[in-house]
């Protein structure tokens, strides 16, 4: 299942993306019953989905990242994967939908993007144990960590490389039922394949990550997990598109605009 959040004629909702009963070439947003976290139900009203504007799939009370998660970016970024989980937060208002445009600040010379595979929380949780963490998944969608990486070397930590307004695109929707655990993640600029990645090289793997962050915060619904970006990273420049696509959940694409 496809869950998207879009807008249309000035109302905002929740849809199921599904095949056109009349055509399957035909693709349709079925709307849902207020919010997904929790039994489906539909209103019955249907749009194609041409016609309705997608927005970031959830507004998650905040955003979770892990740094360096697969070797070969440690490696890159001149370090090796630590021990455990390093975990930062970028704050929600760096969301944004599919279509919408990376703001790129004045303040930095060096804006990367970093495309990663995101768990959407279904669930008020904590201390969630590994051999219940995928009870607390809604579902997946594509991420990009975008970063200032100038910032993120001077500053010392990252809060402000990784904070600013639009550095968190997500979408376009959250895929469901499917199964992680080895799939394709391609970062293209420009239509050219930057990172070619696969989640199977997570060092730290989901369940794993999802007991480590919840044995220190509470994880609510809609919340986001960013797991880490493969390697290949590497810079933006105003008038360019990045797209983070991942295999079995769709393509996330974002011009670069000045701020
Ligand atoms: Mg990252």
């Amino acid at each position: 299942m496809r869950i998207a959040r879009y807008s249309k004629d000035g109302e905002v909702a929740f849809g199921i993306v599904e095949a056109a009963a009349e055509s399957a070439d035909s693709i349709e947003i079925a709307e849902i019953v207020g919010h997904p976290f929790g039994s489906i139900e539909f209103t019955g009203v249907r749009h194609p989905l041409s016609s309705v504007r997608l927005l970031a799939p959830v507004l998650p009370s905040k955003v979770v990242a892990i740094g360096k998660n697969y070797a070969e970016h440690a490696s890159e970024m001149g370090g090796e994967v630590p021990d455990a989980p390093l975990i930062f937060l970028k704050p929600s208002t760096a969301v944004v939908g599919d279509g919408d445009p990376i703001a790129y600040p004045p303040s930095s010379q060096r804006v990367d993007y970093e495309g990663e595979l995101a768990v959407v929380i279904g669930r008020l949780c904590r201390d969630v144990p590994v051999s219940r963490a995928a009870d607390v998944v809604l579902g997946y969608t594509c991420a990009n960590d975008v970063t200032a990486r100038d910032q993120q070397k001077t500053d010392g930590q990252w809060s402000r490389a990784k904070g600013y307004d639009s550095f968190c695109p997500l979408g376009p929707w959250i895929a469901t039922g499917i199964d992680v655990a080895d799939l394709a993640v391609r970062t293209r600029l420009n239509g050219e394949l930057k990172q070619d990645g696969r989640t199977s090289q997570l060092v730290h793997k989901i369940p794993d990550l999802i007991a480590y962050i919840t044995s220190c915060m509470t994880l609510l619904p809609g919340d986001v997990i960013l797991t880490g970006t493969p390697a290949g990273v590497g810079p933006m420049q105003v008038g360019d598109e990045v797209s983070v696509e991942i295999e079995q959940v769709g393509r996330l694409r974002n011009p670069v605009v000045a701020r």
